[in-house]
């Protein structure tokens, strides 16, 4: 099944161009519908009473996990993105990074550029989501807690911050539109993943070029971390990541997932000079004494 939240937290199914929307408690569950058919581990619901159809067109899609419980991210998984970004180093050597949940982009969203100055990147990835609570998966039993696979970005301003910082600015984590359901992903590693900006291709490749897999990838993750239900794991962009302007359109099409598309506005950037913090008065200024010496 493909997945969609929509119009104020309905779920529903994608079926060709429709949506059907689906029949769930409705519970409030600030995580959304769909992370609350994750966590209780029952399949996903049928139809709704009256099965009301609607055209995808005519819908309101949000994000299919508004707030993960935890987004982690792969730094340097696809070879070629490695030598594009001239490092030498694997998933092993520099661990996962986190993302804040806050960061989550519904499908159709602005991405919101922080700065007028740093260039501010699009990373396309396969993003899986968790099923099952796991800690120290082995890679041979790893899949089996894979709730379902969705298309990310990982936006990234290229500053020199730690990565948390840099990529977790709100509107930084587009996700969906659909979550699609593992049983009807043959093989993670051998999916062909796009990306254009403006409709001009920039990426193009198969997540068989993944340095590490995604078992091994939550392997490693949950050797470090518990992996919760509705978690969501970035796992890593290939060559061709590119810089965004205003007014810029996003499209990531990863083959048996989906298909997500997102804008980009420069509306409230500022210099990168003058964000908060920059001037710290107890710090002396470039080229003073410091009266503490
Ligand atoms: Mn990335």
């Amino acid at each position: 099944m493909r997945l969609v939240v929509f119009d104020g937290g309905r779920l529903g199914a994608l079926d060709g161009d429709d949506v059907v929307e689906l029949r769930t408690a409705r519970l409030p569950d600030h995580r959304g519908p769909l992370h609350a058919v994750i966590a209780s581990r029952s399949p996903a619901p049928g139809p709704a009473a009256h099965a009301p159809r609607r055209r995808l067109a005519e819908v309101r899609l949000e994000a299919p996990l508004p707030q993960p419980s935890k987004i982690l991210g792969a730094p340097v998984n696809y070879l070629s993105h490695r030598n594009e970004m001239g490092g030498h180093h694997t998933v092993a050597a520099l661990g996962v990074f986190l993302k804040a949940p806050s960061s989550v982009l519904a499908p159709g969203g602005t991405i919101r550029l922080p700065y007028t100055d740093q260039r501010t990147d699009h990373e396309a990835e396969l993003a899986v989501v968790i099923g099952r609570t796991a800690r120290n998966l082995s890679p041979d039993r790893a899949l089996e807690h894979v709730f379902g696979y969705t298309c990310a970005l990982d936006i990234t301003v290229r500053s020199g911050e730690e990565r948390s910082t840099r990529k977790s600015f709100d509107t930084f984590t587009p996700l969906g539109a659909a979550v699609t359901t593992a049983d009807e992903v043959s093989d993670p590693g051998r999916l062909r993943i796009r990306s254009w900006v403006n409709g001009a291709l920039r990426q193009d490749a198969s997540t068989q070029d993944m340095i590490y897999g995604v078992p091994e990838l939550l392997a490693y993750a949950s050797s470090v971390m518990t992996l919760w239900p509705g978690d969501v794991i970035l796992t890593g962009t290939p060559a061709g990541v590119g810089p965004l302007t205003h007014g810029d359109t996003v499209t990531v099409d990863i083959e048996q997932v989906g298909r997500l598309e997102v804008t980009v506005s420069t509306a409230g950037a500022i210099p990168y000079a003058t964000r908060p913090g920059e001037r710290n008065p107890r710090l002396a200024p470039p080229g003073s004494r410091d009266p503490t010496i």
